[in-house]
């Protein structure tokens, strides 16, 4: 990863902190009317701004306000004029790089460099890729063999008022990842961000409003699952859901939403299997293998947490990895040098902290980290356990935190073999391998029971790549054209014109 020059940003952290949050309704900034909810800096443990959530009466005018906005404005404004709002807001954005930067770091405790170099500059980029898209949504002529002549063809259109509901691991991303082809798509929108990371999608409806989209377009509603997303997902005027999460609120809202028939796309969790042969290049095998589960303190859905390394070298790379493990510097967000911030909560560093104990009680040998250091904040230290078998919920469940399970094969294995043990999970959100034998990459990849497969990598994200995961991991793409389609739908026309 390439990271560009940091630079100070201009107002002071106190300042850009104080600033209220507030829910953006019709337009307008309002003060939620559900309880109040204190926000975190994840590094120090310290309330750093606290706000009224969104209730199910805020949650009622939000949708009714998009409701309109699609009767009215927005849909009269064409795909040109909404391609040049995307592309302001993610020209506003950038200008505002720092700030958005500095907001997401204090937010999560993530390393400056990420949120400067990366987060941000992603969003920004998913906002320009899809304005890109506004203008290209058709339908099509189709040709029919029924009798006579006829004029047939399907028209897109949007799908309506789409609820955004977004978890805490990349906040600003993963709104930015639904708003922007939802509105390219022509849809009105109901933003609910994470109860603790609430801050970065506030600001962004500060830009929305400088921008001058028609009130109603865009709402903003921070608040609690229970009941700011419950009251989104059951919502009468609300058409369609997308939400990343967890397995189980995915779960909730598949049987929330079944009496409205609402469309629903779901991104989960995942566990996905890392495969390394003893033929790939082993050096950037180790790194990455080490950056996927450790990049964002493994808050990550698509990390790489099973590793299964082919015997021969599994000494070199387990240590390889455990080495880089111990010597990656924990820090704060600010603090000069770190590579890897804490968890999200205390909630979260328990979670885990119960997963690393379960593991050694089940017998699994710790090879690096294992605890939480000794510091305020909720830091775990970057784990490698080995010895792990396919059974210990290690291995089964999804930590969603920098542990990394290690598992070998034996080059006699046959590639079925393998594979089936990479598969051997309810999830199925992405792979990776490893291998310079390109028949055997392709012939695993065709064999991988997972929506994102990575050959010689561990990144791969592009907002043109389509992304999304099988199983337990959910259903739905986002990025690509797929991502904007899944926020219209088709009408078919036929029309008899003689014969
Ligand atoms: P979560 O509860 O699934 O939260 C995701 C989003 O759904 C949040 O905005 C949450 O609101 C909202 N939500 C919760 N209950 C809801 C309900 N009944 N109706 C509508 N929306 C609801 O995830 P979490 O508790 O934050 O994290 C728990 C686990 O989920 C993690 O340990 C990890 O395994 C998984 N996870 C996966 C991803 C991913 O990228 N796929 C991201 C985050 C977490 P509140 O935040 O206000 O509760
Ligand atoms: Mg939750």
């Amino acid at each position: 990863m390439m990271y560009l020059e940091t630079t100070t940003p201009t107002m002071s952290n106190a300042e850009i902190l104080a600033r209220p949050i507030r829910l953006l309704i019709d337009g307008a900034w309002v003060e939620g009317s559900d309880e109040a909810i204190d926000v975190h800096d994840p590094s120090t443990g310290q309330v750093i701004n606290t706000f009224h959530g969104a209730s199910q009466n805020d949650v009622d005018r939000a949708v009714r306000a998009a409701r309109r906005a699609l009767d009215g404005k927005w849909a009269s404004m064409t795909p040109s004029v909404r391609a040049r709002m995307l592309w302001r807001l993610a020209d506003a954005l950038e200008e505002r790089l720092d700030e958005f930067a500095l907001l997401e770091t204090l937010n999560t405790g993530k390393p400056l460099r990420l949120t400067r170099n990366f987060e941000i500059p992603q969003a920004i980029d998913i906002l320009r890729y899809n304005a890109g898209w506004a203008t290209k949504l058709n339908g099509e002529t189709r040709d029919v063999s029924l009798p006579g002549e006829w004029h047939t063809y399907t028209m897109r259109r949007p799908l309506g008022v789409a609820g955004l509901i977004v978890p805490w691991n990349n906040p600003l991303i993963m709104a930015v990842a639904k708003l922007a082809p939802a509105l390219a798509a022509g849809c009105a929108v109901v933003l609910k961000p994470a109860e603790l990371t609430p801050v970065t999608a506030a600001r962004l409806g500060e830009l929305v409003c400088d921008l001058g989209f028609p009130p109603g377009v865009v709402n903003i509603v921070p608040g609690l699952g229970s009941v700011t997303g419950e009251a989104i997902a059951t919502h009468p005027l609300v058409d369609k859901i997308s939400f990343t999460g967890s397995t189980a609120v995915g779960q909730h809202l598949q049987r929330t939403t079944a009496a409205s028939l609402k469309r629903l796309s779901l991104e989960l969790g995942g566990k996905s299997p890392v495969l390394i042969f003893a033929d790939a290049d082993l050096d950037r095998a180790i790194e990455s293998a080490a950056l996927s589960i450790f990049n964002n303190s493994g808050q990550v859905c698509a990390a790489g947490s099973r590793l299964y390394v082919q015997s021969s070298v599994a000494d070199r790379v387990i240590e390889g990895i455990a080495e880089r493990a111990k010597a990656l510097p924990l820090g704060g967000g600010l603090e000069e040098g770190s590579m890897m911030g804490p968890l999200i909560s205390a909630r979260q560093r328990e979670r885990v902290l119960g997963y690393i104990e379960q593991g050694r009680e089940q017998g699994v040998d710790v090879a690096a980290g294992g605890s939480a250091p000794d510091r305020p904040g909720f830091f775990v230290q970057p784990t490698v356990l080995t010895g792990a078998t396919s059974e210990m919920s290690v291995v089964t469940e999804e930590i969603f935190g920098p542990v990394l399970v290690t598992q070998t094969f034996e080059a006699s294995d046959d590639l079925d073999a393998i594979v089936g043990r990479a598969n051997d999970s309810v999830y199925g959100l992405s792979s990776y391998v490893w291998t310079r034998d390109l028949a055997r990459a392709h012939r695993i990849a065709r064999r991988l029971a997972a929506g994102n497969v990575r050959v010689n990598t561990y990144s791969g994200m592009d907002p043109n790549m389509p992304f999304g995961g099988f199983k337990a991991s959910g259903y739905g793409k986002e990025n690509g054209r797929e991502g904007v389609e899944a926020y219209t739908d088709l009408t078919s026309v036929a029309m008899y014109i003689g014969g």
